[in-house]
């Protein structure tokens, strides 16, 4: 039997090793140095005057969401097709999601339909850029300064991509990244928010330490806050592995291109990722196919089992979030509310995708693909 190839991996060099050593050795395991400089590098990375580094990418788009003065009743623009965090976040709030449909090709909020889903309640617009491929944010901040709307970009999947040559990290209000195993950097467990507002980022660092006021050392909490502080090991895991990004970015940009290359020749049943879009330049979080319409619903799943029974991990990225039991039953959202969000979910499979993958394992990939493919079902 041939290795395992999971879905996913972390890149941990020697570099993250001693510095990880450094802080075990120091006396300061918790808001030291550490955490001063990986702010720092965040901010430099997506060239904005502030980063707030919290314990996951959902605490800190909840912080965003807290800061921007969103709460009960309020509602917010979002999308559908997205990590359940997303919407998630704005539930913390007591601000009630409204999903708009996504674009067929780039899986991203459709900007061309935001007005269906405005009220007099609209509060903000809350995008993602999906598998690391930007969001339209030309179009999300002229509609967000038209309407008098907040704008909050979850960029949890986008470290390192660019709009009109600006960094994913410095659209909006204010952006969210996270830092799980998975992510283009990983910080184990870790968040970051990344904004210019000087309002913002003192309400976000208080509210990361439970609302405490930031400007003298009495114990004095201003608001209900929260405590999504991170330790000095997450931060310089962070900052060690900020350091590389380049490097693993363009390592994953690799495995994307040998893919790309090893399954063209099946584009009659595979929709591949798209790579670019005018203006903007992905960072490639997943490589995510698409089986095309001649197979029934169900092929994707069979695929997936079959490609586990070979020794290949895969994922159905992502489930709609409107179509999550816990936002039926709150809701009453069904099948058929999102067609487009809801097609691309129920064909879409993610692929390993991690820097250390070969050009030998991606070969083994598309081969058992193009095996396998045959014995799905087709429609009739
Ligand atoms: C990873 C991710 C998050 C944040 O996840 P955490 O596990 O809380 O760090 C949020 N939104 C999207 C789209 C993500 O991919």
């Amino acid at each position: 039997m041939k290795p395992y190839i999971p879905l996913a991996r972390p890149s941990l060099s020697k570099l993250d090793h001693e510095a990880l050593a450094t802080v075990l050795s120091s006396d300061t395991l918790a808001r030291g140095p550490a955490l001063r400089l990986f702010e720092e590098r965040m901010a430099t990375q997506c060239g904005t005057k502030h980063a707030i580094a919290v314990s996951s990418g959902t605490a800190a788009l909840h912080l965003l969401a807290r800061g921007l003065g969103i709460t009960s009743g309020d509602e917010v623009i979002t999308t559908p097709f997205s990590f359940v965090a997303s919407s998630n976040a704005l539930l913390y709030t007591g601000a009630i999601p409204r999903f708009v449909d996504i674009d067929p090709l780039t899986f991203n909020i459709d900007t061309q339909r935001l007005s269906e889903a405005g009220s007099r309640r609209t509060r903000g617009i809350l995008a993602v850029d999906v598998f690391g491929l930007p969001a339209d944010w030309v179009n999300l901040t002229s509609y967000a300064t038209d309407h008098n709307l907040c704008l909050i970009a979850d960029a949890c999947e986008s470290l390192g991509a660019t709009i009109q040559g600006k960094p994913s990290g410095s659209w909006g209000d204010g952006a969210a990244f996270g830092f799980y195993p998975n992510k283009q950097i990983t910080t184990g467990e870790g968040g970051c928010i990344t904004t210019n507002s000087d309002v913002l980022a003192v309400r976000c660092r208080s509210l990361r330490n439970q609302g405490r006021t930031l400007s003298s050392n009495r114990m004095e909490h201003l608001s209900l806050g929260y405590n999504y502080r991170i330790s000095e090991l997450t931060a310089a895991l962070g900052a060690s592995q900020l350091e590389r990004l380049p490097q693993l970015l363009a390592a994953r940009a690799q495995i994307a291109e040998w893919y790309t290359e090893a399954l063209t020749p099946l584009d009659q049943d595979l929709i591949l990722p798209p790579s670019e879009k005018p203006h903007a330049t992905r960072s490639w979080f997943v490589y995510v196919v698409q089986l095309s319409d001649k197979y029934t619903p169900n092929a994707r799943d069979l695929l997936k089992q079959a490609l586990h029974a070979q020794g290949i991990g895969s994922a159905p990225y992502f489930p709609c979030i409107h179509l999550q039991p816990y936002y039926r039953r709150r809701f009453g959202y069904q099948m058929g509310d999102f067609p487009i969000a809801e097609k691309v979910s129920r064909r879409s499979l993610a692929l390993p995708f991690f820097p250390q993958l070969s050009l030998c394992e991606i070969e083994r990939i598309a081969k058992t693909i193009s095996t396998l493919l045959p014995q799905l079902p087709h429609k009739r």
